[in-house]
């Protein structure tokens, strides 16, 4: 018995219609954990620069941490890990809503997916039992239809993740949709082009398998007592009343949210597109993730105007930013209605309204025109053009066939000054925070394993003043537009990030931590493991796991001239707004991110480091 673990991976080769079953030994869980962490291990062991994501070798591996399905608060998430089709290398996609916590009642920590179906087909876990059938019928419908579907033929206690037609095209920034019309997304790099390269189009779990606990009355004891304090704290806080955009308004004026597709410093209808004014306006109520007790998620309903949408997922901070500011649009049910046909296309929102501010500067520029795109007009600040663009991108119709294979493709497919306007690391397209406003965010993006990623470190929200210090580091290194210590800032947050992510919990507990975050999962993970784990091991497993993506990516031919900012973050400042003239020394910073994580100028990690947490296998040929 491994106490907190179910104990069973479905193994499935979709080309043989084969499904096998797959454990992992104390050492190996104790060393990644679950979600990222051991995603990455099973994703380094089995593929290499030579799989092709979109091809029938790539795996594609849903994960769940050791706490999901539990009590513990905010525990409930899952992740998503293959190599992506968008960057060619390493990716993870995580997702909130109820997958999690079903998939491991169902009696399972994760699914390790390989090869391609003949037809389409969907996946059903239910107890134990596993199933492999016909998905014709569904493909080709959106995701909001394949959650009523199957919660119809499965019953309402199963929960789906799916993708949309937008996967079903491989799109390259199309992503994994979970929870029907909660909208809840694992959307990152890609991940709903690998599943529908597989003809894969859902997965749908349910059960009442219990997780076994090592000391279940005290780990359930303790799990109430900080469900309690966390919505006390952070739950009653403006994160749980106005969502994930209660600062949006503070990001505008800081220079952090992307304004004009990245070009301009202020916007002033960021005070029209604010969670506290969707609070007032086309807020019906706040959504719960599955063990969640904050409840940042919204629920919204259009009752009048242009943009009439039914009860459903709300945008979040990221897609008022990317769709919202970028696009110079101030109309929340215009952005909320862009959110539910991603939703339901199946698009990650974020590449999708980064994209599309990269499509609406390079037809201002007349690299773009109204011929390729069928007749149809781009201008900043006109919702129309955007719905139709988003119709385009999902259906790949006339140039949105480029533009859904993300902004750096079509970029390059543009030709000219196009790429300087596409803004992307590696080609995963930025979050809606720029990086000239903090700079431990332009670290962040060059270093992150799967590309510009703003959760990979998360120091930007401490760089804003917006968390207490959880790792002991001089005020300093907080400084948004200083260079001391950000090397160590930024990699050591990493690692208690990877180390979170393989426990596949929502990052905004950490604020309700009490500034103690390695206290906390070590509280919870030896009530569940029986561990008896330190924090200074706590610490060594996300170094480790954040030095085994690492070492993903170098196999897949990553070089250190890949871990740079895009044209716009060096080339150009914005002139006004909070931060008018900073440009990041990206450089500079990277010189000690290199040297602190014991690496090379190349980004060689060395033989020391790989020793030292024991990676000296998947170090071969480095050492
Ligand atoms: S805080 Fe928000 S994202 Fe996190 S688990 Fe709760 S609803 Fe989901």
């Amino acid at each position: 018995m491994q106490y907190g673990y179910m104990g069973s991976y479905v193994s499935i080769n979709l080309t043989k219609e084969e499904v096998s079953f797959q454990s992992f030994s104390d050492e190996v869980l104790r060393k990644y954990i679950g979600g990222t962490g051991l995603g990455t291990k099973i994703l380094f062991d089995e593929t290499d620069g030579n799989t092709d994501p979109l091809g029938p070798e790539n795996l594609l591996i849903f994960n769940a941490g050791p706490l999901v399905g539990t009590k513990a608060p905010n525990f409930g998430r899952y992740h998503v890990v293959t190599k992506s089709p968008l960057t060619g290398k390493y990716a993870e996609a995580n997702s909130g809503g109820k997958f999690g916590p079903a998939l491991r009642k169902a009696g399972y920590d994760g699914i390790i997916i390989t090869g391609k179906a003949k037809r389409p087909v969907y996946l059903s876990l239910d107890n134990g039992k596993v199933e492999l059938s016909s998905a014709d019928h569904l493909w080709g419908k959106d995701t909001y239809e394949v959650g009523d579907w199957m919660k119809e033929n499965h019953g309402k206690s199963s929960v789906c993740c799916c993708i949309g037609p937008a996967g079903e095209r491989l799109s390259k920034i199309a992503g994994i949709m979970n929870d029907g019309r909660d909208g809840r997304a694992a959307a990152r790099c890609g991940v709903g082009a690998v599943m529908g390269s597989k003809n894969l189009k859902a997965i749908v779990a349910k059960g009442n398998m219990e997780v076994p606990l090592f000391s279940k009355d005290e780990f359930n004891a303790t799990s109430k007592e900080w469900s309690v304090k966390i919505s006390q704290s952070v739950g009653n806080d403006i994160l749980g009343l106005y969502g994930s955009s209660c600062g949006l308004e503070g990001t505008e004026v800081l220079g952090d949210i992307p304004i004009k597709n990245w070009g301009a410093g202020n916007f002033e209808g960021a005070k029209k597109i604010s969670g506290p004014v969707m609070a007032e306006t086309i807020l019906t109520k706040r959504y719960y993730c599955g063990q969640c007790v904050i409840g940042c998620g919204r629920v919204v309903e259009v009752k009048e105007g242009k943009y009439l949408l039914e009860e459903g997922a709300g945008p979040e901070y990221e897609t008022l930013g990317v769709f919202g500011a970028n696009l110079l649009i101030d109309d929340l049910s215009a952005i909320a209605t862009f959110n539910e046909l991603c939703n339901r296309y199946g698009l990650d929102t974020i590449s999708a309204g980064c994209t599309i501010s990269f499509a609406i500067e390079a037809f201002e520029k007349g690299l773009l025109t109204k011929e390729q795109l069928g007749g149809l007009e781009l201008h900043w600040g006109d919702p129309d053009c955007v719905i139709e663009l988003i119709h385009k991108i999902a259906k790949r119709e006339d140039f949105g066939f480029w533009l859904a294979e993300g902004s750096k493709i079509a970029s390059e497919k543009l030709g000219g000054i196009a790429p300087q306007l596409a803004v992307h690391v590696r080609g995963l397209e930025f979050p809606a925070h720029d990086p000239r406003g903090a700079n431990g965010l332009a670290l962040q993006y060059i270093t992150s394993p799967r590309g510009a990623c703003h959760l990979s470190s998360f120091t930007h929200d401490f760089e804003y003043g917006g968390g207490g210090p959880m790792l002991n580091f001089p005020e300093n290194a907080f400084d948004r537009f200083g260079y001391e210590g950000k090397g160590a800032f930024v990699s050591q947050y990493q690692d208690l990030m990877a180390l979170f992510d393989s426990l596949t919990g929502c990052k905004f507990v950490l604020f309700g931590f009490e500034g103690k975050p390695l206290e906390k999962i070590k509280m919870f993970l030896d009530l569940a493991t029986g561990w008896n784990i330190s924090e200074e091991e706590l610490m060594e497993t996300g170094e480790r796991i954040m030095n085994l993506k690492h070492l993903y990516n170098l196999k897949c031919g990553w070089t250190a001239e890949e871990a740079k900012l895009p044209y716009k973050m060096f080339g150009i400042t914005r002139g006004t707004g909070g931060a008018a003239d900073n440009i990041p020394n990206a450089g500079l910073m990277l010189t000690q991110y290199n040297k602190f994580r014991g690496r090379d100028v190349h980004g060689i990690p060395s033989g020391d480091t790989l020793r030292r947490l024991g990676l000296e296998k998947e170090g071969l040929g480095l050492i």
